[in-house]
């Protein structure tokens, strides 16, 4: 048995499930990753690495960082993009979520915030539908949103720091299960909120088949950048937890906890592959990340949270 806590609940973090491995820039290094029995959540034991050189955290977002995109290769991303959303609904229920929040008076017009903006992708294209956004991103890829134009600050969530009740909606895309600490970014995240205002919360959840049936190989455990893997329950007691109202929770997972685990249980690196045999498997494996969703047991959970209007916030004093 470990020391360490489980980073969803703060029990004890619990047996050990599996042994990871970074396997997107594959290194020996192992880290343990070990199951809550309280809520079910798999926390990434860093115990035997306690100073993770930096280097190691940023592979995966380099490696999504887009490349020179030629005109065929957009035409070839745009019907990939258009097959997949037919073929699995639930990876467009998201954007039809925030769509939906520009005709909340509570949310929209107030400025937006998105928590590890990455190089600003969506940031540009909800300015583009008329709101006003903020970034805050920790990796390098902050400099290609600032040079997009976009009001990027370069600092993880723990460092920023923004007035109370400052935003109508917090986005926070594949953030928490990077943090050491969930539960204190939760509760920024409560404070930033306008009373009325929305979090969007999206992550990757170990309750899934995707989860269980590639284990260690399974491509969103994403050791060592990955802390810890919510359980759905997990997630939404940390939520609740802050004084957040949970308005709906649905799956959208999509063929990206599919294919990458696939590929990497036959001992391929993402690297190594051209990116169109990539695209190709992520086509394939789409149709069973959409009966995944229907069965709620997707690899990717999207929850989408309020600030009650009338109540003070828990936190408000610290
Ligand atoms: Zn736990």
């Amino acid at each position: 048995m470990s020391d360490s806590r489980c980073l969803a609940c703060g029990a004890d973090a619990g047996r050990l499930v599996l042994v990871a491995r970074d396997r997107l820039v594959p290194r020996p290094e192992t880290f343990p990753v070990r199951g809550c029995s309280r809520c079910g959540s798999w926390t990434v034991d860093l115990e035997s690495h306690p100073r993770v050189p930096p280097e190691w955290m940023h592979g995966y977002y380099e490696y999504h960082d887009p490349a020179h995109r030629s005109r065929v290769r957009a035409i070839a991303v745009a019907v990939s993009r258009a097959l997949r959303y037919a073929a699995n609904p639930a990876q467009d229920r998201y954007w039809r979520r925030l769509e939906a929040l520009r005709a909340d008076p509570l949310v929209f017009p107030h400025p937006l915030l998105d928590i590890g903006c990455g190089n600003g992708e969506l940031m540009l294209r909800l300015r583009g539908r008329g709101w006003s956004v903020k970034g805050i991103e920790p990796g390098k890829s902050a400099e290609a949103a600032r040079a997009r134009g976009l009001e990027v600050e370069v600092v993880g969530i723990e460092q920023a720091s923004f007035p109370d009740e400052s935003f109508g909606l917090v986005i926070a895309n594949h953030v928490l299960e990077h943090l050491e600490a969930p539960s204190q970014a939760v509760e920024r995240i409560f404070r930033w909120l306008k009373p009325g205002g929305v979090a969007l919360v999206r992550l990757p959840v170990c309750d899934s088949v995707a989860a269980r049936v590639f284990g260690r190989f399974w491509s969103q455990l994403d050791a060592p950048r990955h802390r810890v893997l919510f359980s759905r329950r997990a997630l939404q007691s940390l939520l609740a937890g802050s004084g957040l109202a949970i308005e709906e929770r649905f799956s959208d997972a999509y063929g990206f906890g599919i294919w990458p685990s696939f590929a990497y249980m036959c001992g391929m690196s993402l690297g190594s592959v051209p990116d169109a045999f990539l695209r190709s498997l992520n086509l394939l494996f789409t149709p069973l990340a959409a009966v995944t969703n229907l069965l709620g047991t997707g690899d990717q959970v999207t929850i989408i949270a309020r600030r009650p209007r009338r109540m003070a916030s828990p936190t408000s004093s610290a």
